[in-house]
């Protein structure tokens, strides 16, 4: 049987859709009836709350896993359709002790054992906005990357950060990561500005994939209120459709 395919969100920067993107990438996978697990990396344990998960009881969240206290099956919840691996904040005290391991960088990929590959077709990855040990963790387990950017100066200036980050993993841990592509997020094509960082971006990277840009809108704030993704909570809205043109994209 066919292993999942192990895809990373990440962008070192907060707030830029990292977790939007895992959530409603994942719900358009599975529409396609995709088996889906969605691991957060995030020890303010956004997506978790999102897709309507409380603070996980203690030993039951993913950095357990990472400290080889447990299994991945042990903190797997169901949240309606996709399978979560959801993180407490006990993940911000898992990582100084990681850090402490030797080779405590590719905890994660050893927890994505074959067993649990075969039971999905995407395990996704939302790192934390960091560039510390949890986004090496996401990036040395994937071998996709998914870099969702917000169309603004500031956000091409540091997108260098993670690109250079992502070199250093692909030499040292993890040779078989790929860049998927740039995901434009929040966007919105009447403004000049926006469309010109789009054009800079894809002057500068020439020879990296850029998907079609998410717009803006203010549903995706309402979403994870309401404990749904986008394609659930505004069905027929342009940001669900989106990320379901994201999702058929990836699934390919
Ligand atoms: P990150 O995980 O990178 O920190 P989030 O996905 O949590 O970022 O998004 C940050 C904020 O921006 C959230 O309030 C989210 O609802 C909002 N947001 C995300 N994507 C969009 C979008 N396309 N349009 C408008 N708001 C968005
Ligand atoms: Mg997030």
């Amino acid at each position: 049987m066919a292993l999942a395919r192990v895809v990373a969100i990440a962008n070192h920067k907060g707030g830029v859709g990292k977790t939007t993107t895992a959530i409603n990438l994942a719900a358009g996978l599975v529409e396609h009836k995709r088996r889906v697990l969605v691991i957060d990396l995030d020890p303010q344990e956004c997506l978790s709350s999102s897709v309507g998960i409380e603070t996980p009881e203690a030993g039951r969240s993913i950095a357990e896993v990472l400290l080889g206290q447990c299994s991945l099956t042990d903190v797997i919840v169901e949240a309606g359709d996709i399978d979560i691996a959801p993180a407490g904040l006990d993940l911000a005290e898992a990582e100084p002790r990681l850090h402490a391991e030797p080779g405590g960088e590719v905890a994660l990929r050893e927890a994505l054992t074959s067993s649990i590959r075969r039971r999905y077709d995407f395990i996704i990855i939302d790192a934390p906005p960091s560039l510390g040990l949890l986004v090496i963790e996401a990036l040395t387990a994937a071998r996709e990357l998914l870099i969702p950017v917000q169309l603004e100066w500031l956000a091409l200036r540091r997108l260098g950060a993670i690109l250079r980050t992502v070199e250093k993993v692909k030499h040292r841990l993890n040779t078989k990561l790929a860049i998927s592509g740039i995901v434009p997020v929040m966007y919105d094509a009447r403004l000049l500005h926006a469309r010109e960082v789009l054009d800079a971006i894809r002057d500068e990277l020439p020879d990296v994939h850029i998907f079609e840009p998410i717009p803006r809108s203010t549903r995706f704030s309402e979403s994870p209120i309401a404990g749904r993704s986008i394609l659930k909570y505004a069905t027929d809205s342009p940001g669900a459709e989106a990320y379901r043109a994201l999702a058929r994209k990836v699934d390919g």
